[in-house]
């Protein structure tokens, strides 16, 4: 990979980082006025459901953040790019639409398929 092509990465990486960011921040001052807002009505189940949605948001972008860090980190240490699984580069192409992937596009497939059979067997167990 050029180095254009991995600088043009890292500033896609860390245009979503901000974004993130911001949208966190955002997002924990509005609880802060929910919760003042809300002090007095006594819409227990509604303000749970809220919360409970925002907890997801936050668990989902948080993720996102580590991932973008750990690619971020990666750079610095120069083995950004490379399949974390199978050791192969990952093509230019796929960082510049998903800059945070560790795993190139066929380990990336067989780890979804992984976890999907998992998730379905742990929910036949049940
Ligand atoms: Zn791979």
């Amino acid at each position: 990979m050029d180095g254009k092509t991995l600088e043009q990465i890292r500033d896609s990486l860390l245009e979503k980082w901000r974004k993130i960011e911001k949208h966190v921040v955002r997002d924990f001052e509005q609880q802060e006025d929910l919760q003042s807002a809300h002090a007095e009505i006594i819409d227990i189940a509604q303000s749970l459901e809220q919360l409970g949605r925002d907890a997801s948001l936050r668990e989902v972008e948080r993720r996102e953040l580590l991932a973008i860090e750990r690619a971020l980190a990666k750079m610095s240490s120069g083995n950004f790019g490379v399949c974390e699984e199978c050791v192969e580069e990952i093509p230019a192409r796929r960082l510049l639409v998903l800059p945070e992937a560790r795993l190139c596009a066929s380990c990336q497939a067989f780890e979804e398929k992984q976890t999907t059979r998992s998730r379905l067997s742990g929910a036949s167990a049940r």
